[in-house]
């Protein structure tokens, strides 16, 4: 079996042996902060896309700056890393991402000042996380998001996605693929891990940073992809659950949920119960940028290319570079 490799209290190491103490306060109350990163494997010059690697960084800061942690590097320094690491795991498919900043002191006392914190990333193998080809079907979740008053879903808070947890259980229970979460006020804010997007009169329509969302990467890739190559204006702003109803068309994004559809809301169609139109037309050109296939976005992109692109089986020891 190969070994997979962690960044973990400064250092590389095997990720069996990256081990936190049952007594640290991240695990004890979910004081931490964290990043989903994708890198998307391109079959054809075999060289993994890192996806807009240093405003995932910039926003796990902006979190921190929340929770009172501080990352221990610069953007850079984290993007170099970053990209070590995935070279040091040597991967050629999907991957995803995860650097957490908690706080690493064994404390039991639920605060955030005069605590320790650390940093950590691994890397792990990652296909489809939601049926983005054939769509998804939501249903409007019994349990309201976390409001900015209790626990800011602006940042992207370890212990914030217990609300997440129960609303995509009982998604899922109830024989849904997702949920989509209303705040307390009524107003549409996310699903459980991607942000959501209707279309009406040929608009794209999202809720305001106000409405107790993350604020999506992806969702600004699309947003940039559909004014730029569509010429679509996409209005942020206050979503009733009512709209969903009436929307032609509807979808997720988010690093794990790339761009899906939502054919289906509280047993009612989205427009015809199928993928949109405009819907289709963004997720190819979504698709076409993260794989490196679209020079234009190419800023979005830290390509790391394998010397020797093995299977999973005989990846340690691949050699890799960085492509500059
Ligand atoms: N909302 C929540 C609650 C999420 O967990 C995610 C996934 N990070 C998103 C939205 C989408 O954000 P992004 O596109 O930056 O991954």
């Amino acid at each position: 079996m190969p070994t997979q490799t962690a960044y973990f209290q400064g250092s590389f190491v095997p990720l069996a042996e990256a081990k936190i103490g049952i007594m640290t306060q991240a695990f004890l109350y979910g004081t931490a902060c964290f990043e989903g990163i994708r890198g998307n494997w391109n079959e054809d010059d075999g060289t993994i896309y890192l996806f807009r690697l240093r405003e995932h960084y910039q926003r796990l800061r902006m979190s921190g700056r929340i929770l009172r942690i501080a990352l221990p590097l610069s953007d850079d320094e984290l993007c170099d890393l970053t990209v070590e690491l995935v070279v040091r795991n040597g991967y050629s498919e999907d991957i995803y991402i995860r650097p957490i900043a908690y706080k690493s002191e064994e404390a039991i006392t639920p605060r955030l000042h005069d605590i320790s914190d650390d940093f950590l990333i691994f890397v792990t193998p990652f296909g489809n996380y939601l049926d983005s080809e054939q769509g998804i079907r939501c249903m409007t979740s019994t349990w309201r998001r976390v409001e900015d008053t209790a626990i800011p879903a602006r940042a992207k808070v370890n212990g914030m996605y217990v609300n997440s947890a129960l609303a995509k259980t009982e998604a899922q229970e109830n024989g849904f693929d997702e949920a989509i979460m209303l705040d307390e006020r009524g107003h549409v804010s996310e699903g459980s891990g991607e942000n959501i997007c209707i279309v009406r009169n040929g608009k794209l329509i999202t809720p305001s940073p106000s409405d107790n969302i993350l604020e999506g990467i992806t969702l600004d890739t699309v947003v940039t992809l559909a004014r730029d190559e569509l010429g679509i204006e996409t209005v942020h702003r206050s979503i009733d659950r009512s709209e969903l109803y009436i929307a032609s068309e509807c979808f997720m994004t988010g690093t794990a949920a790339h761009v899906t559809a939502v054919v289906e809301v509280d047993r009612r169609p989205v427009g015809d119960g199928k993928t949109g139109e405009i819907t289709q037309r963004l997720q190819r050109l979504f698709f076409d940028a993260i794989r490196g296939k679209n020079d234009k976005y190419s800023h979005w992109l830290t390509p790391v290319k394998p010397q020797s692109s093995g299977q999973p089986e005989d990846r340690q020891g691949v050699k890799a570079e960085r492509v500059p």
